[in-house]
C-alpha cells in the first residue's frame, strides 16, 4: 500500500513507540505487582505511561484505568456503570445512546438489556448530531429512570463531532452518568477532562500511532463502576489482570508524541489538506455528497458518496492500485450491508452504498493525498464506465 487513507481503522505505530515497546519486551519483562527490583522497574514503566496518558487527557493519573483498548473501555463504562447505578438506585434502568455509536457501545447496551435494563435510542439529525431538544425532553420526562447515557465524541465513520459539553451539562442537571467514546478524538484533538462535564471517557492507543491492545477508561474521581475483569487488585481493583507493560509503555509514548503534535498549529494545516481533498474530488468527479458535511467534523475524516459507484467495488479497485480506504467502519468491512451509521442519519441506501471513508493521520502529506485523489478519480471514472 503506498497511500494510506484509512487511519480511522488504525495508524502505523510511531518509531519511538516501537522502540520503547521493544525495550520493554527485551529488558523490562517483570510483573509490575512483584516486590523485587525487576517488578519495580516494570511498575515504573506503567506509572510513567499513566502520567503521560493523564497529561494528554487532562485528568489525574489516578483516574486512568488501563484496558486492552477502546472496546473493553467502552464495555466497562456502559455495563459496569449500569450495574453500579442500578445496584445503588434500582429505579434507574434505562441506558441511552444514539444509533450512530460503535458496536462496542451498542453491544454493551444490548448486554445491559439482557441484565434487566431498558434501551433508549437518542435520535440524530441528518448529519448524525444528537437532537438536543429530544435529549432534553427525554431527560425531563425519564431522567429519573435513566442509569447512563453514552455518546461518541467524534464518529469513526463520518468524523462528526457531538456537542459533548452541552450533552454533559444536560446529564449533570438530571444526575445521569455520561460516558463518551473518545476513541477517534483522543490523540487527534485537545482534551481537558478536568473541565469536561463527562464522568467516563474511553480511548485507544492504536488510533494515534500507539499499539493495538492498549487503551484506557478515564473515570472521574468519585464515579464508581462495577469491574468486569475480576481476580486481581491491579488498576486499584478496577480491572484485574497482569498489566500488558510493553503495550502500556507504547501507549504512554504515543500520548507524549500526540501531546507535542497538538501543541503546534498542525491541526489547521491538516484540516486544509482534507478540505482541499474534498474540493478537488468534487471538481473532478462531482457533484459529491459529504456525509455529515454540515456538522463540525474531525480534521482527518471525509465520508463521501460518489454517485454512480459502489463502495465495495471502489475499496477493492483502490486497494489494487495501492490506496487503502474503507467503505464504512473496519469492523463492518466484508459485509455487503450499507453502513448503519449512515442509514441512522437517514442517508438513502443507494447513497450509503456509494460512500467511502477517507481518513488521514498526522503523518499524512499533501503529496500522498494528491496521489490518492488521482487514484480515486480514475477508479470512479472506470466504475461509472462499467
Ligand atoms: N470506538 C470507536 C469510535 C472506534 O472507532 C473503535 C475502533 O475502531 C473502538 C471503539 C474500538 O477500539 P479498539 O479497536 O481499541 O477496541
Amino acid at each position: 500500500m503506498s497511500v494510506n487513507l484509512d487511519n480511522n481503522a488504525t495508524t502505523r505505530p510511531a518509531p519511538e513507540v516501537v522502540a520503547v515497546m521493544t525495550e520493554c519486551l527485551a529488558e523490562d519483562w517483570g510483573n509490575p505487582s512483584s516486590a523485587h527490583r525487576r517488578g519495580l522497574s516494570a511498575r515504573r514503566r506503567v506509572d510513567l505511561a499513566r502520567d503521560s496518558v493523564a497529561d494528554l487527557i487532562g485528568c489525574s493519573p489516578n483516574e486512568v484505568v488501563f484496558t486492552s483498548g477502546g472496546t473493553e473501555a467502552g464495555n466497562l463504562a456502559v455495563v459496569g456503570g449500569f450495574e453500579q447505578v442500578r445496584s445503588s438506585t434500582p429505579g434507574r434502568t434505562i441506558v441511552a445512546c444514539p444509533s450512530t455509536e460503535h458496536p462496542a457501545i451498542r453491544d454493551a447496551v444490548a448486554e445491559c438489556v439482557r441484565l434487566g435494563g431498558e434501551r433508549f435510542e437518542l435520535p440524530v439529525d441528518s448529519d448524525g448530531l444528537v437532537d438536543l431538544d429530544h435529549l432534553e425532553r427525554f431527560l425531563k420526562e425519564r431522567g429519573d429512570a435513566c442509569a447512563l447515557i453514552s455518546v461518541m465524541w467524534a464518529n469513526n465513520e463520518t468524523g462528526v463531532i457531538q456537542p459533548i459539553e452541552t450533552i454533559g451539562g444536560l446529564c449533570r442537571e438530571h444526575g445521569v452518568l455520561l460516558h463518551t467514546d473518545a476513541v477517534q478524538w483522543i490523540g487527534r484533538m485537545p482534551c481537558d477532562f478536568e473541565h469536561l462535564p463527562v464522568d467516563m471517557l474511553s480511548c485507544s492507543a492504536h488510533k494515534f500511532h500507539g499499539p493495538k491492545g492498549a487503551g484506557a477508561l478515564v473515570v472521574r474521581a468519585g464515579t464508581r463502576f462495577a469491574p468486569r475483569s475480576l481476580g486481581g487488585s491491579q488498576e486499584r481493583e478496577r480491572r484485574g489482570g497482569t498489566e500488558n507493560v510493553p503495550a502500556i509503555a507504547g501507549f504512554g509514548k504515543a500520548c507524549e508524541l500526540a501531546g507535542s503534535w497538538l501543541a503546534t498549529d498542525a491541526i489547521e494545516a491538516m484540516r486544509s489538506i482534507r478540505d482541499d481533498f474534498e474540493r478537488r474530488l468534487d471538481s473532478e468527479i462531482g457533484p459529491l455528497i459529504i456525509n455529515g458535511g454540515n456538522a463540525p467534523r474531525l480534521w482527518n475524516t471525509s465520508n463521501i458518496a460518489i454517485p454512480g459507484t459502489s463502495s465495495q467495488f471502489m475499496v477493492v479497485v483502490l486497494s489494487e492500485h495501492g490506496l487503502a480506504t474503507s467503505g464504512g467502519s473496519a469492523c463492518a468491512s466484508g459485509s455487503i450491508e450499507p453502513s448503519g451509521v449512515l442509514l441512522a442519519m437517514g442517508v438513502p441506501d443507494d447513497v450509503a452504498g456509494s460512500s467511502l471513508r477517507f481518513s488521514l493521520a498526522r503523518t499524512s502529506t499533501r503529496e500522498q493525498v494528491e496521489q490518492g485523489i488521482e487514484l480515486i478519480v480514475d477508479a470512479a471514472r472506470s466504475a461509472r464506465a462499467s
